[in-house]
């Protein structure tokens, strides 16, 4: 089968290699669709990993192979994969911190090496772990596979959310309006809250507005915090939360955030980054800082709730989709967004 192995830093290479053989308890799904996600960026474009691997994870597919031990899944069923399932009995596991939990960090699909995910790839397997805890999910009909390789972003968004208890009613700043600020803007709008999003580019401003912020502002604007406070009853927004890793859009939304806020770190920062900051600032307005990272053993049903029953427009996230030969090109893009850069999708069967 084909495959895009990640051979070294921004080494992408498209490779013929053994399909995946599964065992009793496992089960070899054939990508349609996966995303491309912020993290596998980070992964092919920094030294975090060591090569080779095959990364990707927002997958869905359609299962070509069961393992004979495998019940209640079938050949040809429609899926979605789940690359990590936790443990569910660490002390993580049981205060519902499922990202914490070593069993959960510890990815195991896989298309071959290292197992990493294994999306960019024709084939993958799933392991017996995951497809004994619900790491495989059923795509109803009249969903397409595009659609569907939304559920894992949305998870970890909707995580997110919940972990800032958004409310009905609340006001809720999303800086960045990338593929994952609309998410969080159609998903705050979902849970009865307004948002107000920022970004640097028009067409990502004009976005935000057509998937529901009830205001978008370009984030250089020296009227941003009067704006946002004028829109707030003169309090500021309940929670905001980072979708882009700029210490100017955290020092914006404490500016933005009301007293007894939230502010949610969600996009990750370079290491090197550190935010110098006033601790009284915290302490005075009772500002809780917070971080939300990958997604929720918890929401799961949710997440595919939201995506099955389109309570959020996902396909007006997607704009661009790419054969899996070209999986070096989506990344170059992804880095370099144009003006209407959202989410890109890729396809191991696309003609290039
Ligand atoms: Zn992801
Ligand atoms: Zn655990």
């Amino acid at each position: 089968m084909k495959a895009q192995v990640f051979r070294g830093v921004n080494q992408l290479s498209y490779e013929e290699i053994p399909t995946p053989e599964i065992a009793a308890d496992e089960v070899l799904v054939q990508v349609k669709v996966v995303g491309l996600c912020q993290s596998d960026i980070k992964k092919i474009r920094y030294p975090l990993y060591e090569p080779p691997r095959i990364f990707g994870h927002e997958t869905a597919g359609t299962i070509a192979q069961v393992g004979a031990e495998v019940e209640g899944w079938q050949v040809g069923d429609r899926v979605v994969v789940l690359h990590h399932i936790p443990c569910m009995h660490c002390a993580y596991c049981l205060s519902d911190n499922f990202s914490m939990c070593n069993v959960y960090k510890n990815i195991t699909t896989t298309a071959g090496f290292a197992p990493s995910g294994g999306g960019f790839a024709e084939y993958v397997k799933v392991p017996g772990h995951i497809v004994q805890n619900g790491g495989l999910m059923h795509i109803p009909d009249g969903i397409t596979f595009e659609q569907a390789s939304f559920v894992e972003p949305t998870n970890c968004c909707l995580k997110a959310v919940k972990k800032a208890q958004i409310q009905p009613g609340q006001t809720v700043l999303v800086t960045g309006a990338g593929p994952i600020g609309l998410m969080f803007i159609m998903l705050v709008k979902y849970f009865g809250a307004r948002a107000i999003a920022t970004d640097l580019l028009p067409s990502r401003i004009d976005k935000a507005l057509a998937v529901g912020a009830e205001a978008a502002f370009d984030a250089r604007d020296p009227d941003l915090v009067a704006k946002v406070h004028a829109l707030t009853g003169g309090l500021g927004v309940d929670t905001s939360l980072l979708a882009v890793p700029s210490e100017k859009a955290f020092f914006q939304a404490l500016d933005c955030t009301r007293k007894g806020g939230k502010i949610l770190f969600f996009a990750e920062f370079p290491d090197e980054v550190e935010i110098p900051i006033n601790p009284n600032i915290l302490y005075r307005r009772e500002i809780d800082l917070m971080g939300s990272y990958s997604s929720s053993y918890r929401v799961q049903q949710l997440a595919a709730d939201i995506v099955f029953h389109r309570r959020i427009d996902v396909d007006a996230l997607i704009s661009d989709r790419y054969p899996l030969k070209e999986l070096a090109n989506a990344v170059e893009q992804a880095v370099a967004p144009t003006p209407e850069t959202y989410k890109i999708l890729i396809y191991p069967e696309m003609e290039a």
